[in-house]
């Protein structure tokens, strides 16, 4: 017969209780001002981000699309699904910098999106700066189906319009604002990531001139946030899965590829669990983040903890979040604040 969602959630917050959780304890060294986790050794589990430096408001969008991920892995053995799940719900919400918010770039028209997904069967495909879909991570799935890894630009939008997905160019009025912010931040030499000091005039390498009245943009500079989103699971059957979208780093030149659809970088997923991180791309492919996260798991450290270590080990300057799942258990860390879910629930 086939078992409830509500009676194998109950089973599992039964299971959860009686194992020894650490959430909220953070480790010895310097702390982050985000650690946590837990044991779950029996049943489906999602843990979901809303990229580094969203704010805990948003807890209740990345909760929620926990949330449907692990009512899709009720339904499924497929870890991969359940990852999806996820994924997709917070590319349909305006402010996660994916799919439906996606990051405008400097010129004000293109959006460029990368993602990923992966398996711990190994099977792993990924787009890279596609344009002109609302679920990039719906088409990086429609790629594992091909004999290839990776697509991207050009051939990847197509492929995507010729599978049948909708040709949209995804915005909203949440990413406008974002645009505007953006521009105030390079001009008032605010931009992080390298901009305040790169002489981004001289590469500038978008089709046209600087956008009409770019130059002129005025207002104080604020806060941006990552915001891409991930999502890992663990199914019923010890599976596990990794989905991971982005917009990209929000002030960019033409064409630029992050961490998310590179391989072993910004998702992997094998026996010993998935992981997903988001933060400053480029140091995120140079220390090969998310498989040395992995490979922390595979030593034997917990999910928790490997996030933690590698969170930790990450140059301050640059913002990092982790989330991981293994076979006994979660983790998420960050370096920055970050919004994040875990489902069956179990913060509050
Ligand atoms: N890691 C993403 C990138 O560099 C950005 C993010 O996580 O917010 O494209």
């Amino acid at each position: 017969m086939k078992m409830s969602l509500r009676i194998l959630s109950l089973l599992t917050l039964l299971l959860l209780a009686a194992c020894s959780s650490d959430a909220d304890q953070s480790s010895d060294s310097e702390p982050l001002p985000l650690a946590v986790g837990g044991a779950m050794a029996f049943g489906p589990v999602a843990v979901t981000h809303g990229g580094v430096g969203s704010p805990p408001e948003w807890m209740p969008l990345t909760q929620a699309a926990a949330d449907s991920a692990f009512v899709r892995l009720s339904e499924t053995t497929d870890a991969l699904e359940g990852a999806l799940a996820g994924t997709v719900a917070m590319e349909n919400i305006p402010v996660f910098n994916a799919g439906t918010g996606a990051n405008i770039r400097l010129d004000g028209k293109t959006i460029q999106m990368d993602a990923a997904v992966m398996t711990s069967a190994g099977g792993f495909a990924a787009v890279a700066v596609i344009e002109r879909v609302k679920h990039p991570i719906l088409v990086a799935r429609a790629v594992m189906d091909t004999p290839h890894r990776m697509l991207a630009g050009d051939g990847a939008t197509r492929f995507a319009h010729a599978m049948g997905f909708a040709d949209v160019v995804p915005t909203c009025p949440e990413a406008e604002a974002k645009f505007r912010q953006r521009w105030r931040n390079l001009l008032a030499g605010k931009a992080g990531g390298g901009y305040e000091t790169f002489d981004w005039r001289r590469a500038w390498n978008f089709p046209g001139p600087l956008p009409a009245g770019a130059d002129s943009v005025t207002g104080p500079a604020g806060p941006e946030t990552g915001d891409t989103v991930g999502t890992v699971t663990r199914a019923s059957d010890g599976s596990f899965a990794v989905t991971l979208s982005t917009g990209g780093t929000s002030i960019t030149l033409d064409g630029r590829v992050g961490d998310v659809p590179v391989f072993g970088c910004g998702s992997f997923a094998g026996p010993a669990g998935a992981v997903a991180c988001t933060g400053h791309g480029e140091e995120i492919i140079r220390q090969m983040l998310a498989r040395t996260v992995y490979n922390l798991m595979a030593d034997g450290l917990s999910a928790r903890d490997a996030a933690v270590r590698a969170a930790e080990a990450f140059p301050a300057e640059w913002s990092v979040g982790i989330i991981a799942v293994d076979a006994n258990g979660w983790g998420v860390a960050a370096n920055r604040q970050m919004a994040y879910g875990v489902a069956p629930d179990v913060l509050e």
